[in-house]
């Protein structure tokens, strides 16, 4: 029917109109439930994944909670168990980054040799297109995806070239953004540390148990040199004894040989 697209978009309209009034005037749940009040003017929103209406966030003086798996720029992690960064340098999230917005410099030591540490990191934020991948290759967990997204500057460079300092936070500010995949990588290396530890406790086994063997074996040892002695010493008797056979077989026939003669003499 002619019209009726249009009767069922404003049908839609109307809908979301009388959803976003409904919720607006409720009070259980209100579009302020499970919010953070920031300050007196300042709020952050969790809204839900099911909200009805239309509800506008009336930015920046509210803003939405962010789901952990929000991603903007790149950050750096700091162990402060360990007090050191956790990156070291190994430039692969530099070689996966594809509009390559990553540059490193591994540190050294006194003699220039090339230590496991970066001396200079940076990321530029003005290409980084929060895709994830220096996060996804890094082997140490160095690097992690930050919520912060209120970034604007007046000059895009050099503000937007963040540096190891701007980059850098301690390992509690990402457990509190990401904490179920902070727990799943907390998981994983205490797994990893238990295989390890079983590794080794297994090799500590098997080298106890190769030496109770050699050991075994270096005590039977001479008891096998004496029994070898006995059967060296026993051929030279076995020897004797078929002489002595043979000398009496001999001494046998020539008896023999003598009777035989006698007898033909008569
Ligand atoms: S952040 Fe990770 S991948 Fe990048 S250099 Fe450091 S340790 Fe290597
Ligand atoms: S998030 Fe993507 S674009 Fe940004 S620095 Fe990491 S790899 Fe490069």
């Amino acid at each position: 029917m002619f019209g009726s697209g249009l009767l069922k978009g404003l049908g839609i309209t109307l809908k979301h109109f009388a959803d976003t009034f409904t919720d607006d005037a409720k009070d259980v749940p209100s579009r302020y439930q499970d919010s953070i009040q920031l300050d007196s003017k300042r709020r952050i929103i969790d809204q839900p994944v099911d909200q009805e209406g239309i509800l506008t966030i009336q930015y920046p003086e509210e803003k939405r909670l962010l789901p952990e798996r929000f991603r903007y720029i790149p950050m750096l992690i700091w162990d402060t168990e360990k007090g050191e960064d956790k990156c070291t340098a190994c430039g692969i999230c530099a070689k996966v980054c594809p509009p390559m917005c990553i540059w490193i410099v591994r540190d050294s030591d006194e003699k220039g040799k090339p230590i496991t540490r970066p001396s200079e990191f940076y990321i530029d934020a003005s290409i980084c297109m929060s895709c994830s991948f220096c996060v996804e290759f890094c082997p140490f967990d160095a690097i992690q995806m930050n919520h912060d997204y209120e970034l604007a500057v007046f000059d895009r460079y050099p503000q937007l070239i963040y540096d190891m300092e701007e980059l850098t936070v301690p390992v509690e500010y990402y457990a509190a953004m990401w904490p179920v995949r902070h727990a799943e990588e907390e998981e994983l290396v205490r797994q990893a540390e238990a295989e390890e530890k079983a590794k080794a406790e297994a090799k500590a086994r098997a080298d106890a148990e190769k030496a109770a063997v050699k050991a075994a074996a270096s005590e039977a040892a001479p008891a096998a040199g004496k029994a070898t002695t006995e059967s060296e010493a026993a051929a030279p008797a076995d020897d004797a004894a078929a002489a002595k056979k043979a000398r009496l077989e001999e001494l046998k026939r020539q008896a023999a040989e003598k009777a035989r003669q006698r007898k033909e003499n008569g």
